[in-house]
């Protein structure tokens, strides 16, 4: 069978395409379409206006505690979300900061310092960043309130929260995470990128609550129903 590519040189001519439509994508990462002129950080202008926001106050089992959310979470936002973490693009946490921080301003809570909830270190060590601290980052740049890194999660336990029952998931919460000094009367925004179970919000408020902060709020992106 003749070789079509050869003698019209289509594979010369179409590898140089390829890498560069590898270094530069003209696809939206989201619906696949090819970009236009009104792209921002590889996704299209509908996919964009696509994000559907949804306030919604959650009520948390400690202290009294709430939670807003800013994004209604479908298979949309679930794209957003894996591309940001996932795909290590940490320049989209900078827009969905921008979310937060519209719901931020809807909520009568005025915390005096915000902090980010951790991920696993091995999580942010692999990543290079810690998803809530770069959401968290846009909310204190833009409103003065300082973010304190001030919760921190062990290195062991080192299972995954995933697939694990809701007892299982409260026991790991309690044995994951610690504080560290500095939390004592003050009122405190937890921020996160997704709440799934809330066993981990949960686990924060209580570490909060321990170490003598008045009032404790969190603040996430997006909540996921299970
Ligand atoms: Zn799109």
């Amino acid at each position: 069978m003749p070789n079509l590519a050869r003698p019209y040189g289509l594979r010369r001519f179409a590898l140089p395409w390829l890498m560069l439509d590898a270094a530069l994508p003209s696809r939206c990462f989201s619906c696949r379409t090819r970009l236009g002129s009104t792209q921002a950080l590889g996704a299209c202008r509908g996919c964009w206006m696509s994000l559907s926001p949804a306030l919604e106050v959650t009520p948390i089992p400690v202290g009294g505690a709430t939670v807003t959310s800013a994004v209604h979470y479908d298979e949309l936002a679930r794209r957003y979300l894996l591309r940001a973490k996932f795909g290590r693009r940490r320049e989209l946490f900078e827009p969905m900061g921008a979310m937060i921080l519209a719901a931020f301003r809807s909520v009568p809570f005025r915390p005096s310092c915000i902090v980010p909830v951790p991920s696993h270190p091995w999580m942010t060590w692999s990543r290079g960043f810690t998803p809530s601290r770069e959401i968290a980052r846009v909310v204190s740049r833009s409103t003065g309130v300082p973010m304190r890194a001030l919760l921190y999660r062990r290195w062991f336990p080192w299972k995954s929260f995933k697939r694990l029952n809701r007892s299982a998931r409260r026991t790991l919460a309690a044995r994951a995470f610690g504080h560290l000094p500095g939390l004592h009367g003050q009122s405190v925004l937890l921020i996160d990128d997704l709440m799934t179970s809330g066993n981990t919000l949960a686990e924060c408020v209580r570490l909060c609550s321990q170490a003598g902060a008045n009032e404790i709020h969190g603040l996430v992106w997006a909540k996921a129903v299970f």
